[in-house]
């Protein structure tokens, strides 16, 4: 399975990253060796100073297809999960200087832990759904779909053009603004509007 991460997809995030808001999607990839396996503990990584969280809404694909159409996309998910696109926000600036790929900053071991549970779309409202992103306690991110600069099914139609989806193949939607660093014995807490999605403690 592969894992797909959007990059700049909420408005306000674009913003605090002096980044500009992109026309058509951006994406990058992660190995399947960025999810944590569960119960594993999460280490702050040896090779960045600057461990930043991105809490995102994960889409899980369960049927092949290429080349799908936007009107179509909906019927190629119907579970949705929470994850972290850990970045290490110290090697990704340098990546951008040099013109770079990003992979030494975000698709390192253990870079995408996720929660164990999804939630099925249909118990939900996809296009308003609010997820909530909590460090040591203090709500440090609070993201809704409808700010999505791209929604799921234009992401879904939109790289399925450039590659075939898999099923179990995860796409991470994007985050929205808020995000920021992480240190040891720092604890994450990830909801889906009322759902509690996982903890997660750095080591
Ligand atoms: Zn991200």
């Amino acid at each position: 399975m592969k894992i797909i991460c959007i990059g700049r997809n909420y408005a306000n995030h674009a913003k605090e990253m002096n980044s500009p808001i992109p026309d058509v999607p951006m994406f990058f990839m992660k190995p399947d060796t960025a999810l944590l396996p569960k119960k594993n503990p999460f280490f702050y990584p040896s090779f960045t100073n600057d461990l930043h969280y991105e809490c995102e809404i994960v889409v899980r694909i369960n049927k092949l297809g290429k080349n799908i159409a936007e009107k179509f996309a909906h019927e190629y998910y119907d579970e949705i999960g929470l994850g972290i696109d850990f970045t290490a926000r110290d090697l990704q600036q340098k990546c951008k200087e040099n013109g770079h790929p990003w992979e030494i900053a975000k698709a390192f071991e253990h870079s995408a832990p996720m929660s164990d549970q999804f939630l099925n779309k249909n118990n939900l409202s996809m296009e308003n759904l609010n997820f909530f992103l909590y460090k040591n306690g203090e709500l440090v991110q609070h993201g809704n779909t409808k700010d999505m600069i791209f929604n799921i099914d234009k992401l879904i139609a939109y790289i399925s053009q450039f590659m075939t989806l898999k099923i179990g193949d995860l796409l991470f939607t994007g985050t929205p603004e808020g995000v920021g660093p992480v240190q040891i014995g720092d604890i994450l807490k990830g909801k889906i509007e009322d759902t509690d999605m996982f903890t997660l403690k750095i080591k």
